[in-house]
């Protein structure tokens, strides 16, 4: 039994999960990272303290995956404090091409696979309430071509997670979301390397001129699972670096020289 906050962290062997893990330890607390494969996980704990966490295999797409995972958590660590919902792909398709299945898997992954663990935490926190942290995207907020699947999932994310904030409020669980902009992870480096994304372009339009570390993404899922924002739910935080507010059509210049 352990006397630390337990944080339940899907797609946790990786990117942002694996950074929440590191950033929610340091902190104090223990972290159950669900992934995909043992492979991924155990590869992760090795660089975390020993015993500050623990792997479980997780299929988000899975109901029964799920519930397994979570259940596990109320048998091994004794209590559930904190959900991140991390896991999540990213496929670029044309949308005049895109197949059913194609969109329906997308959708699973982030939305269904999120309300999935969501459902399964209102279990575990059994009352004593919690606190539930949905990843979404700055793709949640505007069109991007070739992402209709992932930007109709991101977008729907925020909706699961107002609904969610005021159903579960007055039993002590607060739900919120982040939605970051572009972040140094294998999603990105992978896009990157198959010619699917450019960073240039990218980094010009983000005021900051840079993609985000996956720490600087876990920091603020952090603060939104935590007492420091003890009122803040149902909200979407979005953590961008400025890309989404940045109307300077102009990113080679400072703008200022420009009528
Ligand atoms: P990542 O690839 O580094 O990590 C994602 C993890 O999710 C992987 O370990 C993967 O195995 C796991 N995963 C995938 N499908 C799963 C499933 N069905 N069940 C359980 N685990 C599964 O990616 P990341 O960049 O850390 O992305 C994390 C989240 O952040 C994703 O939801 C992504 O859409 C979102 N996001 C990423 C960026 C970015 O630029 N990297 C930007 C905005 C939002």
């Amino acid at each position: 039994m352990f006397d630390r906050s337990v944080a339940f962290i899907t797609g946790g062997a990786a990117g942002i999960g694996l950074a929440f893990a590191h950033h929610w330890i340091s902190e104090g607390g223990h972290a159950v990272l669900a992934d995909l494969d043992s492979g991924s996980l155990q590869a992760a704990l090795t660089h975390l303290p020993e015993g500050s966490a623990r792997g479980v295999v997780c299929d988000v797409t899975d109901t029964n995956s799920v519930d397994t995972a979570i259940d596990s958590v109320l048998e091994t660590e004794g209590r559930l404090d904190t959900v991140l919902n991390s896991a999540g792909i990213a496929r670029p398709e044309t949308s005049t091409d895109i197949s059913d299945a194609a969109f329906a898997s997308m959708l699973d992954i982030h939305v269904t696979g999120s309300m999935r663990v969501c459902r399964a935490a209102h279990r575990a926190f059994a009352g004593r309430g919690g606190t539930i942290v949905n990843v979404a995207s700055v793709a949640a907020l505007s069109g991007m071509p070739r992402r209709a699947s992932y930007t109709a999932a991101k977008a729907a994310i925020g909706g699961l997670t107002r609904t969610l904030a005021v159903e579960w409020g007055r039993e002590g669980i607060r739900v919120n979301a982040i939605a970051p902009g572009y972040v140094r992870t294998a999603l990105t480096d992978v896009l990157i390397s198959e010619g699917k994304l450019d960073d240039r372009p990218i980094r010009a339009r983000t005021a900051l001129g840079r993609f985000a570390e996956p720490e600087e993404i876990a920091s603020v899922a952090h603060f939104l699972a935590t007492p420091s924002s003890s009122y803040v739910n149902g909200h979407t935080l979005v953590v961008d670096g400025g890309l989404t507010v940045d109307g300077n059509w102009y990113p080679e210049t400072d703008g200022s020289r420009l009528a």
